[in-house]
């Protein structure tokens, strides 16, 4: 709970994270030497990423003739077999959930090449947690960790407040799990630090490169890009909350909707805090800083990155004005300080501090959760929020893509392309109703801090404490993957219920749609609408 993770004292490039207490590597670790080669230092923050070769069977869409089948060179497998990968596929986005899963396929051996739209790495995004159960699956990553970890925050506590400043809550936070850190990481540096892992362990990227179909034969799946078809042997579709392939692979546009809230969000230098005497001795803090106000349909958050001196603000509001679901629609400054207007000076000082041009307003969609993600001849999956968006409230969204990514490594290391299908729809099986639960969480601790009963706050303070625990937050899902296989190929291959070991003790999964939560919207915070205990 109170520490960091210790590292050892020097840092081959051929080492990997080590915890500081409980559980030893998995088991089934099996990172080649030549793969494990350490992510390098961050040294360049204005890096543009330029398009590497294609290596994938590549074909004219117009045209069924190959224009061109090139092979990879691989390093060495894990296989045991040093020139020929066991298999390859494409990875459709370049966010957290691609590019955890392109490097945990890489590790086991395969040839991936990642499709993403984007021409550079973006900037855009302020904070995400990354939780233990994601650190966990990172801690395979050469010395990614011990950077994320360097450039990330670990807040020791979360106080939370009514909207005059009357301390309601102040409660530690785990700063770890078996020695696997909690943290709060810059969206953008965390998203580069992993790629140039990826890069460096031999995984392909082509960016600037956007999808616009997939298509299944018999032996392989592939997507499409502008004229051309690439091919391979299974494709995993990180492609994000507006994802194409989910229309692909249920076969309908799942159409979201409102929850009827939206956040003001923004992320700037700390200094710019010091010209006010309320908020400038949040400048001189040494450590990280987790604060929440609250008030009926509204909270603020405000947090403060030590290390890399930012500062942080969300304001979840009532929506009420119709704006996109868009990492950049500008936010309306005037309007977040309206909002806040009365409310405890701190709060106020710093929102008025928010530079204008680094404001946006980002529209809370629902969607309903997705029990398929994997098409019908089982060779495309989704992954990441392409499968399962969460809400911020959750701070489950990033660590779930990489749950999902030490799930598939596993599966398809045992399992292999041959039996790619079984492979992806054991993924399914495996993450369903364990991500159904993390999905539904984030709704629920925003519903316990907007429509809060007082008086059982008044009893209970914790009722307030945002969940972390040791079900979700201790987890390994490669090693869970690699344990449960053959029970979930036998319910896959042969329908034998397969019971989830991935949620809380006694939990009875119960499927859910967004019409049933916006039931429950406006009533009062009661214990027994929530699946996830806050302790
Ligand atoms: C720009 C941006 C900023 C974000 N900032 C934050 C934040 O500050 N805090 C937070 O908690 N969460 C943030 N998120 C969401 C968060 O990253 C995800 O919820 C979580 O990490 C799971 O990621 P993902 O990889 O499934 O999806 P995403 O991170 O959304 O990544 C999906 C990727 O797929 C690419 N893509 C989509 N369609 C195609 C296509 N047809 N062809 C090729 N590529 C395609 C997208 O360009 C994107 O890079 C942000 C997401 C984005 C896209």
């Amino acid at each position: 709970m109170e520490d960091v993770p210790q590292f050892s004292a020097s840092h081959s490039r051929t080492q990997s994270y080590t915890p500081a207490s409980g559980t030893d590597s998995p088991k089934h670790a099996i990172l080649s030497p030549a793969l494990d080669q350490g992510a390098p230092r961050l040294t360049d923050p204005d890096l543009v990423l330029q398009p590497d070769p294609a290596t994938f069977i590549v074909q004219s869409a117009k045209k069924s003739a190959p224009l061109h089948t090139s092979s990879l060179a691989m390093p060495a497998n894990t296989n045991g077999n040093d020139q020929k990968p066991r298999g390859r596929f494409i990875v459709v986005g370049a966010g957290y959930a691609g590019l955890a899963t392109a490097i945990e396929l890489r590790r086991k051996g395969f040839e991936v090449q990642v499709v993403e739209a984007a021409k550079n790495m973006t900037t855009q995004g302020d904070i995400i947690q990354v939780g233990s159960n994601a650190t966990r699956v990172m801690s395979h990553w050469g010395n990614v960790l011990e950077q994320a970890v360097a450039e990330s925050a670990q807040p020791k506590d979360m106080k939370m407040f009514d909207k005059t400043g009357r301390v309601l809550l102040h409660a530690p936070l785990p700063t770890e799990f078996s020695g696997f850190p909690v943290l709060y990481s810059n969206r953008g540096l965390l998203q580069r630090l992993i790629l140039e892992y990826a890069r460096s362990i031999g995984v392909e990227f082509r960016f600037g490169e956007r999808v616009r179909e997939y298509f299944e034969e018999k032996d392989g799946a592939g997507i499409v890009i502008g004229d051309e078809r690439i091919k391979a042997d299974g494709v995993v579709a990180a492609d994000g909350i507006h994802s194409l392939a989910r229309k692909h692979v249920i076969g309908i546009q799942q159409h979201p909707r409102t929850s009827g809230f939206a956040v003001y969000r923004t992320c700037f230098p700390l200094d710019l805090l010091a010209d006010d005497p309320l908020t400038k001795p949040l400048t001189e803090l040494k450590e990280d800083m987790f604060r929440v106000w609250l008030d009926t349909d509204v909270h603020a958050i405000l947090f403060i990155l030590a290390k890399v001196r930012q500062v942080v603000i969300f304001c979840t509001h009532k929506d009420t004005y119709e704006v996109e679901e868009s990492w950049t629609n500008p936010g309306d400054l005037d309007d977040m300080l309206k909002i806040s207007k009365g409310w405890d000076p701190v709060i106020v000082a710093a929102m008025k501090a928010v530079p204008r041009d680094k404001l946006i307003d980002w529209k809370l969609l629902w969607r309903d959760p997705i029990r398929q993600w994997v098409s019908s001849t089982g060779r495309i999956t989704l992954v990441g929020d392409a499968a399962h968006p969460h809400l911020p409230t959750s701070g489950q969204g990033a660590a779930q893509a990489f749950e999902d990514a030490g799930t598939i490594g596993a599966l398809v290391d045992k399992l292999g392309v041959e039996e790619i299908s079984t492979a992806f729809k054991a993924f399914e099986k495996l993450r369903y109703e364990r991500t159904s639960l993390t999905q539904r969480m984030g709704w629920e601790t925003r519903h316990r801090w907007h429509q809060t009963d007082w008086d059982m706050v008044a009893a209970n303070p914790e009722f307030l404490k945002m969940p972390q625990p040791m079900w979700l937050y201790d987890f390994d899902a490669e090693q869970y993957a690699y344990d449960r296989l053959d029970e979930v190929v036998d319910s896959v291959k042969n329908g034998t219920p397969f019971v989830s070991k991935n949620l809380p003790e006694g939990h009875v999964h119960e499927d859910w749609t967004v019409e049933m939560m916006m039931d429950l919207e406006k009533e009062q915070a009661k214990e027994h609408f929530y699946r996830v205990a806050n302790k």
